[in-house]
């Protein structure tokens, strides 16, 4: 039998797909011939290592699953951190921002009030600031400045372009700042009333709704 007949022959001895006939065949001249039954041998080995390749492949695999796994909890973990985060900055800065607020309000302090005043009678009228008939400058950052913001007519809402004159008592009732004008859209500033002290304002104006900030 011809060797390159039997090494043709050997694959499909080997997957045990040939016939009985041929496997005799193959198996008689491998006996006798030690070339083929070396080429044989490394082709089985071969084989072994093909059929081994699964088992390979899942030890090699294994670490990859143990990362996947490892990286799919370092994702994981990056999402919830991600979202504590931004759960974090939104509410540091919302925070922040409201601190913003509060700390503006503390260095620029400011308080705006209306008063109406019903008709032209000469009568003081008294300005209440945050439903309170006084003021107090509580820190040092008050400027002691009232402004004449503006003034409309009462029933139309009309603009009017009315001066108020504005006059400070303190507690005692005594006039510290007496008919000082005030022009629309400008204020007057009171450096003469101190820190911590309760002072009351009044305004003398034409009939109309005032607008009048201090700060
Ligand atoms: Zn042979």
């Amino acid at each position: 039998m011809n060797c390159n007949i039997i090494k043709d022959l050997l694959p499909s001895y080997i997957d045990e797909i040939c016939s009985e006939d041929t496997a005799k065949l193959v198996e008689d001249h491998v006996q006798h011939c030690e070339e083929c039954k070396q080429t044989l041998k490394r082709l089985q080995q071969q084989t072994d290592y093909v059929q081994m390749i699964p088992e390979e492949v899942k030890k090699a695999i294994t670490p990859f699953k143990k990362i996947n796994s490892k990286r799919r909890i370092q994702v994981i973990t990056a999402i919830v951190m991600t979202s504590l985060m931004t759960f974090f900055i939104t509410t540091v800065s919302y925070l922040v921002y409201q601190d913003v607020g509060v700390v503006h309000d503390f260095f620029s302090p400011k308080v705006s009030t209306v008063v109406d005043v019903e008709d032209d009678s000469e009568e003081w009228q008294s300005v209440n600031f945050n439903d309170k008939n006084y003021l107090i400058f509580d820190s040092v950052f008050w400027k002691k400045s009232i402004v004449n913001a503006g003034s409309n007519e009462i029933d139309s809402g009309n603009e009017t372009e009315s001066d108020i004159l504005l006059r400070v008592k303190d507690v005692n009732g005594k006039v510290i700042v007496d008919e000082i004008q005030v022009k629309p859209a400008t204020s007057v500033k009171l450096d003469g009333l101190k820190k911590n002290e309760k002072y009351f304002f009044e305004i003398k104006a034409p009939q109309g709704r005032f607008f009048i900030n201090a700060f």
